[in-house]
């Protein structure tokens, strides 16, 4: 059927009319879309402040009168596109924003206007099916158990506490306590290890299940931000939750996975692996080394909308157990079909919920294996160029560049030790320039300028570029 193809007898003036009208504004936002992202290609990263000062234009008391949602998009690009952190260029290494994949854009925009409703089937069939399908991709490309549930969330740390409900409730279910009958009181206390650089997200999600952040028990790290085998407990129990983790958000080194988690397992604990990133080195034949052994543990949580250039938000929780997920999420409704083979809503957080997995489908059905796995090499590669070029012009690399983050300190003259002073004027410097965007961080006491390479976009020549604004606000805050 085509745009033109309405029925008018099945469909009042009315209707007919709304719906041209949408016709009409989604096409216009899609070419506004297109515009914005040819602008985008040649601005500063960051927005310029002018263009931030102006979102005050937005801050207004709602008026009482409607307004045509024509003039409403067109306020909206003419003040927030502008305002924008501008992603789609290849040149933006904040934070571990990825960039966005053709395939998972496009199906964004299709898919934003079915506006599918993910919680049932019988609610979306092509919602269910695509959600289906990705999710058995992920499991299999990640090379984690065949038979691991995989389901959509909206990011790593909704990912990460899904993982550590299902391991809460199993874990107390089989000391026979019934968690959801009597909650935490006066349940057997769970043993919680997480290494000393477990992400800040992964203490939230432990809070949110009622694990306390201040009572886990942390294992030492060595130089690279690993936890070390050696130091990790040989007594944990059947009661005993272990956190570890694929990529760190400063080294991207992971945890000994092969050397602590037999042992957990053996002792009857779960281990759940917080691997947002990290965990998609083990899409590459050339970095699954880097990940060997994460495929033992009970869970895991990552996330689509960074590595994987997915739009956000979408992450993704895998169970190893089926049965350990819908101890924990699932609900009884009167109307969940007893037939239905996925009820997304009896296997994660939300009830009703955005079709996430329609964009991860996408990016997978476009890219195929070879394709993650070189997006995945690539970012990796350039990396280890960005690294390169800074320690050529005497830049302090503060720890092996092991997947695609680069951890930098910027001293008094070239090749002397970084200093926190220096590092920070940097980043304000760089960030104010425009050509890039890197952000701060501090590790093992001491600032650092973060450098991490997620968008699908970057090429060698923007790493070239970006490295050479990085020395020459450098040489600029020196003088
Ligand atoms: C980003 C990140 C998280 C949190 O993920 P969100 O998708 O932002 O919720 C957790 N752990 C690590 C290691 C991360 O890099």
């Amino acid at each position: 059927m085509t745009t033109t193809d309405l029925t008018p007898a099945l469909t009042s003036p009315r209707a007919l009319a709304a719906t041209r009208e949408r016709i009409a504004l989604v096409t216009e936002a899609a070419r506004r879309a297109g515009s914005y992202l040819a602008g985008a290609a040649h601005r500063p990263v960051a927005p310029p402040p002018e263009a931030v000062a102006a979102l005050d234009v937005f801050r207004r008391p709602l008026q009482a009168h409607r307004i045509d949602p024509r003039e409403i998009l067109a306020e909206l690009d003419a003040y927030g596109s502008p305002a924008t952190m501008a992603q789609a260029q290849g040149r933006f290494f904040g934070f571990v924003n990825g960039g966005v994949d053709n395939a998972a854009a496009a199906a964004a925009v299709l898919a934003g206007q079915w506006d599918q409703n993910a919680a049932l089937p019988a609610m979306s069939p092509v919602a269910a099916a695509l959600d289906e399908v990705a999710a058995g991709w992920v499991v299999d490309l990640l090379g984690l158990p065949a038979g691991s549930t995989a389901t959509f969330t909206p990011g790593a740390t909704l990912a990460n506490l899904t993982g550590i409900l299902a391991a809460r409730d199993a874990l107390l279910a089989r000391a026979g306590w019934d968690v959801h009958e009597r909650g935490l009181f006066g349940a057997p206390a769970i043993r919680v290890v997480v290494g000393e650089e477990a992400h800040v997200s992964v203490l939230k999600a432990l809070r949110l299940a009622g694990l306390g952040a201040g009572r886990v028990e942390t294992v030492p790290t060595d130089a690279t931000g690993a936890v070390r085998a050696d130091a990790f407990p040989r007594d944990t129990d059947a009661l005993t939750l272990v956190i570890l983790q694929a990529g760190n958000v400063n080294t991207g080194a992971s945890d000994p996975f092969a050397a602590i988690i037999p042992g957990v397992r053996e002792r009857g604990g779960w281990v759940h692996v917080d691997g947002a990133f990290g965990l998609w080195a083990a899409a590459s034949p050339a970095l699954r080394r880097q990940v060997a052994g994460v495929e033992l543990a009970d869970s895991w949580g990552t996330d689509a909308h960074k590595w994987l250039n997915v739009p956000y938000d979408s992450g993704i929780a895998i169970v190893r157990e089926r049965a350990d997920l819908e101890r924990a999420t699932a609900m009884h409704a009167a109307y969940v079909a007893s037939d239905d083979a996925r009820p997304l809503m009896q296997l994660g957080l939300q009830m009703s919920q955005r079709a996430r997995g329609i964009e991860t489908w996408a990016m997978l059905a476009s890219n195929g294996r070879d394709g993650v796995a070189a997006l995945v090499e690539r970012t990796c590669a350039h990396a280890r160029l960005f690294a390169d070029l800074l320690a050529e012009a005497g830049v302090e690399i503060l720890a092996p560049v092991a997947l695609n983050q680069v951890l930098v300190a910027f001293g008094p003259a070239p090749g002397a030790p970084g200093d926190d002073a220096v590092t920070d004027a940097v980043v304000a410097a760089v960030q104010r320039e425009g050509t890039m965007w890197a952000g701060g961080s501090a590790w093992k006491c001491r600032r650092a300028m973060r450098l991490s390479v997620s968008d699908q976009a970057t090429t060698s020549d923007d790493v070239r570029v970006s490295a050479a604004a990085l020395v020459a606000c450098w040489e600029a805050a020196r003088a």
